[in-house]
């Protein structure tokens, strides 16, 4: 096996490593150490996330700063503030037994002058996001005319953001004789024109499967109906109440209203995207970090590459635009040697997106049913049960245990036992007695049978037009912006004066109706529906009945939600607060 010793890093560095609990370099590490200690060079390295990338740069970049100068010497651009910060506080961990280096964060939404200040007293190496580098550079605070090593991390999402040319224009600022390091998870055309445009000869690692983290990680998807994708969430978050989990969305719509709904039925979740200030984002955090949130609800790139320990699940509310980002959600979960599951709600349309997700992750997905009611109730009873087992006898109690004892003096110990758990078993139950049982919805069988092709486009029905204020050119921007679709995701516009029609390719009708749920345009709620006369007779079968029966469906589930939701609220509070006493204990 080989060592960290062997790889030529330094004795402070192998102390630091010592320190940090690391017993061997991972894949990535042992490729790239070596070869970019050796001799000056360029490179591009593929890993996935959880890979250990930092310090597979991290260590030969701190290994090459010459102490002796406080100028910038190494720049770090980094797609988000979060990353920036915990590759920073990664950076000073592996230097600590270096006295004279100073690394410093540079990001936006954060005092520009204490940033300066901080420069100003000399920093070897900056991490920085694009947009406050550029910033920084164009004020004369930074100068990076003599770094020697510029690092690209995570630069597939750095492009995808929109970051090519704040890049560029830094980049222009910095000598010709210096090295780009690009660390990648994947190797869209974006970054292969980076590695071409700003790279000389790079030498290219890529690491396969292979990767610290997500090995531990199973992968598991349930089919529903697009409507039922917040139940199954419930579901399965009800089914393990001791969960910890990152809930990705893929809009920061459906990341607010998942968190609201979390909320509002009484569980301790929070929404991490960025509509929310610095502040805001530091705070969810800081809680998720320390487990007083339960489950964080996020964007993709609100999340990206976020580090957090014993994360139990990954729920997928929907998959993600591109496959390849499945792999950094996933990697989410199963760090540090536990075990982790990633789940994901599909629709029966969406199922064969998982299998392109299998051949980018090389692993199997299992298809389960969500728990049902019963199998919920059973769960929580026989966890409430292990908590009682477990938990200490607090001799205070002492005092008040003979009056105790005489009110319960004329029952059994069965009926104290089916009392005392009745208390939880019961608002669960009531919950669940009348919820339907989630599937994937019939009508998606039918349509699907019915040869669901990708040529296929369905024309919708909006109430809103020419009145809104709309043209047939700014519907069409406005819908593919908010469904998210790409230049020929919305075709035939036709705006009247209060309403309008449009296409989407049939696979993205559920993204219609899921984005449309809940939107409103100036307050009032936006309806959708697909047309009737759809030219393809399926498409409007399909519309017409799973319109009717949804609404069947989502009344008794509603009634069943208003009259047991108050009860469901305690229930959520105590799955939470029970969840806090688990972290205490342990
Ligand atoms: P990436 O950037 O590839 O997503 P990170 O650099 O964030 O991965 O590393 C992921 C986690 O693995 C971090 O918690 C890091 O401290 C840890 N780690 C890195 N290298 C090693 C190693 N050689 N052994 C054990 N843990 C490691
Ligand atoms: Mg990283």
């Amino acid at each position: 096996m080989t060592t960290f010793e062997s790889l030529g890093l330094s004795p402070e560095i192998l102390k630091a490593i010592q320190d940090l609990g690391f017993e061997s370099p991972s894949e990535v590490q042992e490729q790239t150490i070596p070869v970019l200690l050796e001799e000056p060079t360029d490179m591009v390295a593929l890993a996935q996330t959880g890979t250990g990338k930092t310090a597979a740069f991290g260590f030969p970049l701190i290994q090459n700063i010459d102490l002796n100068s406080k100028k910038t010497q190494g720049l770090i651009l980094s797609p988000t503030r979060e990353l920036c910060m915990q590759i920073t506080n990664e950076l000073k961990q592996y230097a600590k037994y270096y006295q004279n280096l100073n690394t410093v964060a540079v990001y936006g939404g954060a005092s520009i002058t204490d940033q300066a200040k901080q420069i100003k007293r000399g920093a070897q190496i900056i991490v920085a996001t694009p947009g406050r580098m550029k910033d920084m550079i164009q004020r004369n605070i930074i100068d990076i005319s003599n770094i020697n090593i510029c690092v690209l991390d995570e630069a597939d999402e750095m492009l995808n953001m929109g970051f090519f040319e704040d890049i560029k224009e830094i980049l222009s600022h910095s000598s010709d004789q210096k090295n780009t390091w690009l660390f990648s998870a994947t190797m869209p055309k974006e970054v292969s024109i980076i590695a071409k445009k700003f790279m000389k000869n790079p030498k290219e690692i890529t690491v396969g499967q292979k990767n610290i983290s997500t090995k531990s990680v199973s992968h598991e998807y349930f089919i529903v109906s697009g409507r039922d994708r917040y139940s199954a969430v419930k579901r399965v978050v009800d089914a393990n109440p001791d969960i910890y989990a990152v809930i990705f969305c893929r809009t920061k719509r459906d990341t607010q209203k998942v968190a609201e709904k979390l909320i509002e039925d009484g569980y301790s979740a929070s929404a991490l995207h960025g509509d929310l200030s610095q502040a805001q984002r530091d705070m969810v955090m800081n809680s998720f970090r320390k487990k007083q949130i339960q489950m964080l609800v996020a964007t993709d790139v609100a999340a990206r590459g976020i580090d957090v320990d014993d994360i139990t699940h990954v729920i997928n509310y929907q998959l993600p635009d591109e496959i390849e980002t499945y792999t950094h959600r996933s990697g989410r979960t199963g760090r540090a040697g536990k075990e982790g599951k990633s789940l994901v709600i599909v629709t029966k349309s969406e199922v064969r997106k998982i299998k392109q997700v299998e051949k980018i992750i090389g692993q199997k997905f299992t298809q389960e049913e969500l728990p049902s009611g019963d199998e919920i109730c059973k769960r929580q009873l026989f966890h409430l049960a292990d908590e009682i087992k477990n938990t200490e006898i607090n001799s205070e109690i002492d005092a008040f245990i003979p009056d105790l004892e005489a009110q319960f003096e004329d029952l059994s110990k069965e009926d104290i036992i089916k009392k005392f758990f009745s208390v939880e078993f019961t608002r669960f139950h009531n919950y669940y007695k009348n919820a339907p049982k989630i599937t994937q919805h019939s009508v998606d069988e039918s349509y699907s049978a019915g040869g669901g092709d990708y040529g296929d486009e369905t024309r919708f029905f909006i109430n809103i037009g020419e009145k809104d204020g709309f043209n047939w050119m700014s519907l069409k921007d406005f819908l593919k912006e908010q469904l998210n679709l790409d230049r020929d995701g919305v075709a035939k516009v036709d705006v009247k004066n209060t309403f309008s029609f449009f296409n989407v390719p049939t696979n993205d009708v559920e993204k219609v109706q899921s984005t449309f749920e809940t939107f409103k345009l100036k307050g009032r709620h936006v309806n959708v529906e697909i047309t009737k006369d759809q030219k393809s007779g399926k498409s409007k079968k399909f519309g017409g009945d799973r319109k009717r029966s949804d609404r069947g469906s989502r009344k008794r589930f509603d009634k069943s939600k208003s009259s047991d939701f108050k009860g469901k609220k305690s229930g959520g509070n105590s799955v939470k607060s029970s969840f806090e006493r688990r972290r205490k204990k342990s």
